[in-house]
């Protein structure tokens, strides 16, 4: 099964071959650091309080960790705000010493990266499988590919009219608070700390409070790493924490990711405020389309992944698969089989595919909108329950065909393993009903005809479209929503746009030498 599942990361180019060796999981890892990390130190909560944090395999608690209030933040902002001064050593540092140190960060995560994959499998029930092979392999890879960035992110000389030399300086854009969520907690960071350390910034990031441990022992090594003080600053805390970053008047910039409906708040937050910049990563609905010229196989293997993955906790989860009438039925049958086969269990247990969701609240929404399905007549052809016999917070592999464009299962963010199957006739149709959503995520094609792949392509409302393939991210390509899936891309070249203002410096030239 291990093999399989290897193979499949494989596929997807998740992983390069050399980080497919297995490593044996530390089954319980120590919890090193629980504290608030301001200005390179650990620190309590200046209220006193903390939150539990949930090893969802078990549903025990794991450890508490120092709650960040208001007057945490509010110290923790100062301390960015010193760091980014001019004259710090973070502004007088080199740009290409910057990408020393951020890569030096990737080789202290890839030292501790059996640790690491440990802490986040505890910490947020993903298979340790997916932990060492995907995420922390994903995470180190993105830190280098924006160390390289650091000193190659530079402006234009402009050919204005008159008699001036005008140029262009990318400048870094402040403080700037990131808010992550729980599903990929090491990678969120990375894709977050990644641009903006590279463009020069310095940050305060709060991690979700369901996972916040891998970020936590992640500060640690920045600091090992050498990043001067107040550079990067980690706030554990939930959302109370999140919505005063939000709403700080020196924060100058907020990127988040997680729900639209906290999207919404975090861009009213800035507008009542001092309007800082806002980039959002939201939810998602997205359509996998599937012809039926398509490899059966293939396409059922490639839909399974695009959807159950990392329990269905992705954004760009591949939620409203549309297949063409002719192989409608088949591709039924063959997705239901599929989904029962997929192993649920210990995700400290190397062939496990599915481990818990990340908390109580995720599940029983899961749950919820399972009943709906159910009641709204769609046809349950595998799973719709919890899944008995563990203690955590377990949903069955659930697959509904003969879902209608109107039911909520179809309209609403699942975040869970439940697939559904719709059936479609035609390109155009398909298309538009595609796009009849509010989110503009991703969206997938499968097809051997180049023809209808293009104009598929071309047709979908959606950040990233993959063809012929699902999930298939890395730190060069581009990722982000149209609609209201969000605003900004993370990834490649265009992230840097997020984290750099562009000064214009417009120069006279004398026209005679006086
Ligand atoms: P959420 O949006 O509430 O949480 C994401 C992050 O935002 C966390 O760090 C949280 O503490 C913080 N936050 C919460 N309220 C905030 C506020 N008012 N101001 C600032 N920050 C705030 O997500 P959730 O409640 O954990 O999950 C709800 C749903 O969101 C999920 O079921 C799923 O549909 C979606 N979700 C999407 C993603 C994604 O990757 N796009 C990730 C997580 C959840
Ligand atoms: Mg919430």
């Amino acid at each position: 099964m291990f093999r399989i599942l290897k193979s499949a990361i494989r596929n997807h180019k998740f992983a390069v071959a050399s980080y497919a060796t297995q490593s044996q999981p530390l089954t319980s890892p120590d919890v090193l650091y629980t504290g608030i990390f301001i200005d390179n130190e650990w620190h309590k909560s200046r209220e006193g309080k903390n939150f539990a944090t949930i090893n969802p395999t078990t549903s025990e608690v794991i450890a508490h960790v120092q709650q960040a209030g208001p007057a945490d933040v509010e110290v923790a902002v100062k301390a960015a705000r010193s760091a980014f001064k001019l004259g710090s050593p973070w502004r007088r540092m080199d740009a290409s010493d910057r990408g020393v140190l951020i890569n030096r960060l990737a080789d202290l995560m890839e030292r501790d990266k059996n640790y690491l994959a440990s802490l986040e499998t505890l910490d947020n029930g993903k298979p340790f499988a997916m932990s060492y092979n995907v995420d922390l392999p994903m995470s180190i890879k993105c830190l280098r590919y924006f160390a390289g960035w650091a000193d190659k992110n530079h402006g234009k000389t402009i050919p204005m009219d008159g008699d001036f030399f005008v140029y262009t300086r990318h400048e870094p854009v402040g403080v700037c608070a990131q808010i992550i969520p729980w599903n990929f907690p090491v990678l969120m960071m990375a894709w977050k700390l990644g641009p903006a350390l590279s463009t020069g910034n310095t940050i305060v990031l709060k991690p979700a409070e369901q996972t916040p441990l891998t970020a936590l022992y992640i500060a640690q090594l920045i600091k090992e790493a050498g990043f001067p003080e107040g550079v990067v600053n980690v706030l554990p805390g939930d959302g109370s924490t999140g919505a005063a970053l939000a709403q700080h008047k020196d924060v100058d910039k907020v990127a988040f990711t997680g729900s639209t409906e906290v999207g919404k708040l975090i861009q009213k937050a800035s507008g009542d405020t001092n309007l800082k910049r806002v980039t959002l990563e939201l939810g998602g609905k997205s359509p996998n389309i599937i012809l039926s010229d398509t490899d059966m196989n293939y396409a059922v293997e490639t839909s399974h992944f695009g959807l159950f993955f990392n329990m269905g906790q992705c954004c760009c989860a591949g939620s409203r698969t549309f297949i063409e009438e002719k192989i409608y039925d088949e591709f039924v049958e063959r997705s239901a089989e599929r989904a029962k086969k997929r192993t649920v269990g210990n995700p400290f247990e190397l062939t496990t595919e599915q481990g818990p969701q990340v908390d109580e609240e995720q599940m029983n929404k899961i749950l919820s909108l399972i009943e709906s399905g159910k009641k709204d007549g769609a046809k349950l052809v595998a799973g719709g329950s919890r899944y008995q016999g563990l203690p955590g917070y377990f949903v069955e592999p659930t697959v509904f065909a003969d879902v209608k464009d109107n039911m909520r299962i179809a309209r609403e963010e699942i975040f869970g393993p439940v697939q559904q199957l719709i059936r479609f006739k035609s390109l155009d149709e398909v298309i538009e009903r595609a796009n009849a959503t509010e989110y503009g995520l991703a969206a997938a094609v499968f097809t051997k005809d180049l023809d209808k792949a293009n104009y598929i392509v071309q047709g979908l409302r959606a950040g990233t479209v993959w063809v012929n393939s699902y999930n298939v991210l890395g730190a060069q390509a581009p990722f982000g929503g149209y609609k209201m899936s969000g605003h900004g891309r993370e990834n490649g070249e265009y992230a840097l746009q997020n984290y750099t203002e562009v000064k214009s410096v417009i120069v006279k030239i004398p026209q005679k030498n006086s």
